[in-house]
């Protein structure tokens, strides 16, 4: 019988990229599909990137995540984009087709799946208030439209990101999304079904730090994309308000189920991901 020594590679590029935990969890749902392939998390930083994916081209590798500061940049080595990295104008996931590297966006579908089935709210005909206008809000707001939501409000501090952002969704997506800049304490309004914070607020180190939000009125679902910690003081908050909350790992481990699927053509086990990851950000 003849033997195959040869793995198969995946991986993340990023910097800083040393606390990002996908390895860990992909690692896991390989092993568990008796799959021989490994996931290498790379610090790439910017001088380096178009070297770095010339060595995806040479490694033959099945496909990549791309993280801060990449997702936008790399754009320029792909040979194809997907409808939704188009419209989110970024790339979290590469799948290799051929020899054709095509990008694609799972950070708002990961959101969406985790919404759906750990909050168990169906986002069709909602109305939603999010925080932010960085990638990750982009990536949740195109998802969002593309869902059928009813109403998609984005408060933002830095004005002029948030008009760009909510103009090109408006203009690609053709959904119904508006903007309000945020000044001061942003009160959520008690006809909100969903209120995500997709802002770095509450990230590690900085734990103790909550956006300035009122959820007095709102009696909605409360989601935070930050996932360390997982408790962010946010959906502590919420919590204490008896408030539903869908916290960072959901949507996280979402998208890395979605990459498994995407790179594999399998179905990972999602308890092993899921206990894996968790495992890794305890320890
Ligand atoms: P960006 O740097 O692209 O955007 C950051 C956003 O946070 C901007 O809207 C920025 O506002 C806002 N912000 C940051 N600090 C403050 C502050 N002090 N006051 C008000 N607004 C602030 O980051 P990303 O969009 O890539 O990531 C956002 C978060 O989402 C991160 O915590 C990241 O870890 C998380 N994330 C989680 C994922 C998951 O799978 N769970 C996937 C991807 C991201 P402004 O424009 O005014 O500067």
């Amino acid at each position: 019988m003849s033997k195959n020594f040869k793995a198969e590679l995946v991986g993340c590029f990023g910097q800083p990229v040393a606390e990002n935990p996908t390895g860990v969890m992909q690692e896991a749902a390989f092993r568990a599909a008796g799959l021989d392939w490994r996931y290498l998390t790379v610090e790439v930083g910017p001088e380096n990137l178009a070297d770095a994916m010339r060595g995806v081209r040479a490694f033959g590798m099945r496909g990549l995540n791309l993280t801060i500061p990449h997702k936008v940049a790399v754009i320029d080595h792909l040979d194809e984009l997907t409808p939704a990295a188009r419209l989110i104008g970024a790339v979290n996931t590469i799948v290799r087709r051929g020899d054709r590297l095509v990008g694609d966006n799972t950070d708002g579908k990961g959101f969406l799946r985790g919404m759906r089935q750990d909050a168990g709210v169906e986002p069709s005909g909602k109305r939603i208030v999010l925080l932010g206008a960085g990638g990750a809000a982009r990536a949740v707001a195109a998802e969002l439209l593309l869902a059928g939501a009813a109403d998609v409000l984005v408060v933002n501090r830095r004005v002029e990101r948030g008009e760009r952002m909510t103009a090109d969704l408006k203009a690609s997506a053709q959904g119904p999304i508006r903007f309000e800049p945020w000044v001061g304490t942003y009160s959520v309004p008690k006809e909100t079904d969903i209120f995500v914070n997709a802002t770095s607020i509450g990230l590690y180190p900085d734990v103790d730090a909550v956006p300035a939000v009122s959820l007095a009125e709102a009696c909605c679902l409360v989601a935070d994309a930050v996932f360390n910690p997982p408790e962010t003081g946010l959906l502590r908050m919420a919590r204490e308000q008896g408030l539903p909350t869908l916290d960072g790992l959901s949507m996280l481990v979402y998208q890395g189920v979605i990459g498994f699927q995407l790179w594999t053509g399998q179905d990972p086990d999602e308890g092993v991901m899921k206990r894996a990851l968790a495992e890794a950000l305890e320890a």
